[in-house]
């Protein structure tokens, strides 16, 4: 348990999740290829993002449930303004969080085992 959390939030902050020591993106978005400091390939196959992409789109549902709740519960009234507002900040963090789904489902690949130095040697 402590090495899931371990590498979650390694992936989280921007580090290998493997080594902690290594950044693991070359820009914003663009993960590197390898760890600068252990050298684990991030991205052995294509597709690795897939799992990233169903983190960031989970928690974006679930602000839109619940801000939608809140605004049916709370701003009855307003509710045009109510959804064009959480749309917005569905959309914000959407395009803001995607980084950090990345780290975290890196984390996770870390966690599992299936991402790990012995992976390069498969190819
Ligand atoms: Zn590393």
């Amino acid at each position: 348990m402590r090495q899931l959390l371990l590498a979650l939030l390694r992936g989280f902050t921007g580090r290998c999740p493997l080594c902690g020591r290594g950044r693991l993106f070359r820009s914003y978005y663009k993960v590197r290829d390898r760890c600068e400091s252990c050298n684990v390939q991030f991205e052995p196959t294509s597709g690795q993002s897939t799992g990233a992409m169903a983190i960031n789109l989970v928690l974006t549902i679930i602000i839109g449930f619940v801000g939608g709740i809140f605004l049916v519960l709370y701003a009855p009234d307003r509710l045009g303004a109510g959804l064009l507002a959480l749309l917005a900040v569905m959309t914000i963090f959407h395009i803001i969080f995607y980084r950090f789904a990345r780290g975290l489902w890196l984390g996770i690949m870390v966690a599992t085992g299936d991402l790990a130095h012995d992976r390069d040697e498969l190819g």
